[in-house]
């Protein structure tokens, strides 16, 4: 697998010319201070020292730091003249790295243990499976799969504050002591009002469905992580490994319905490179939601496009559902050069992560107060600087029903 890795880091990489076209476009660039180290151009200039070190046969230079820190966002391929995929680049280095003891991230590690072990990043309390109360599943060949995320962005909020809390120094020294007992995590807490706030959402999403005259079928609490920190942080060998366990579960169903663009994309595009025999109609719930239900009103938005969806993979409906219900404007960076809500950063980088969704907060901001996105991790990283609502919670104030 190295050689494959290698040949295809050193074909990304060696494209680049550093004209430099891109450090207009990384939100990691400005954010980070305009180090040069993380930035789309210098991961792959880095990208292409690494390839040559490891034929060399050592990695003398420590550069995790370079490449743990893209957000993935995939902007970067939009604007390079000769096509290069910084995003490809970190995912390829983390792999590589990520094999390289010594350059292991412990938060990365403690996170990688629970979901080999627990098959979720941290041990959930009984408060983020309250949701399900009430919610009729029915035995079916659809699968509503929350991939977790918008429970998991609760305990997120927790972790934030216990690191200002503690400081550095100890709060790492806490994550180290769960990288070697995993069960440890179950002493996190999720923010009372993120539970409240995600418990609605998840509520308002299956309300849509069920309003769309959706029957699904649902996990409840043994649903499992998708497993996308496994791959974003480059563990391939443990991610191979993982979706094998879950495509058991998930492939007793013909059709899953996922909530998320992470699991989306993931389960779609990601799944069927590792799973020879993967056959899952895999469908963003956008795209079940009846949109002759919705009335338009006079309200104005604006409107987040998650990178997820504007990246790699294009998917749009998030737009249409959203312009059926109110006037919408869009900040100058949209689209295909949509800017970053910084949350894929929260956990290893929190104070690139904070610069960023800040600086996104405000584009929006000067668009319109009413903001709204269709990505759990962006709504939580963007609320960190205001108000701003899940597409879901828009949908469900303008059902035709309700007026
Ligand atoms: S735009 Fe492309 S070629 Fe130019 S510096 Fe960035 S990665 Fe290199
Ligand atoms: S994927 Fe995004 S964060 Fe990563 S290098 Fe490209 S623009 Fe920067």
């Amino acid at each position: 697998m190295i050689d494959d890795l290698l040949n295809e880091l050193e074909r990304e990489s060696s494209k680049c010319i550093s004209c430099g076209f891109c450090d207009s476009v990384c939100p990691t660039y400005k954010t980070s201070g305009y180090d040069m180290t993380k930035t789309s151009r210098g991961r792959a200039q880095i990208g292409y020292s690494l390839f040559k070190e490891l034929k060399s046969g050592n990695i003398g230079i420590n550069v995790s730091d370079t490449f743990y820190s893209c957000l993935e966002c995939h902007v970067c391929l939009q604007v390079c003249p000769t096509g290069v995929d910084s995003g490809r680049i970190s995912d390829l280095s983390k792999t590589i790295i990520s094999s390289v003891k010594k350059y292991e991230k412990p938060e990365a590690k403690a996170i990688v243990r629970n979901i080999m072990k627990y098959s979720k990043p941290l041990i959930f309390r009984d408060e983020s499976y309250s949701w399900y109360d009430n919610v009729k599943a029915e035995k079916c060949d659809t699968l509503l799969y929350t991939g977790l995320m918008y429970q998991l962005m609760p305990y997120t909020e927790n972790l934030e504050r216990l690191r200002k809390k503690m400081g550095k120094r100890l709060f790492y020294a806490i994550i180290s002591l769960a990288e070697a007992m995993p069960g440890i995590t179950k002493l996190l807490k999720p923010d009372p009002s993120g539970v409240k706030r995600a418990n609605k959402t998840l509520k308002n999403i299956v309300y849509a469905l069920k309003s769309s005259d959706v029957s699904f079928d649902l996990l409840e609490e043994e649903e499992p992580y998708p497993g996308s920190l496994l791959y974003e942080y480059g563990y391939i060998v443990e991610f191979r490994e993982y979706i094998k366990r879950i495509y058991k579960i998930l492939g007793k169903y013909q059709n899953i319905i996922t909530i998320d663009p992470h699991t989306y994309n993931l389960l779609k595009y990601e799944y069927p490179k590792y799973i020879p025999d993967f056959n899952l109609n895999v469908i963003y719930y956008l795209d079940m939601v009846d949109k002759n239900m919705l009335y338009k009103s006079n309200e104005y938005f604006a409107f987040h496009d998650p990178c997820h969806f504007q990246g790699e993979h294009l998917y749009n409906n998030a737009r249409e559902i959203i312009e059926n219900m109110g006037n919408v404007s869009y900040p100058e960076r949209n689209g295909s050069r949509t800017y970053c809500c910084g949350g894929p950063d929260e956990l290893l980088f929190p104070d690139i992560s904070k610069n960023i969704s800040a600086e996104r907060y405000n584009q929006l901001k000067n668009i319109s107060g009413n903001i709204v996105t269709s990505c759990p991790i962006c709504l939580y990283s963007l609320s960190r600087n205001g108000n701003i609502k899940d597409i879901a919670d828009v949908i469900q104030m303008h059902l035709k029903n309700r007026k």
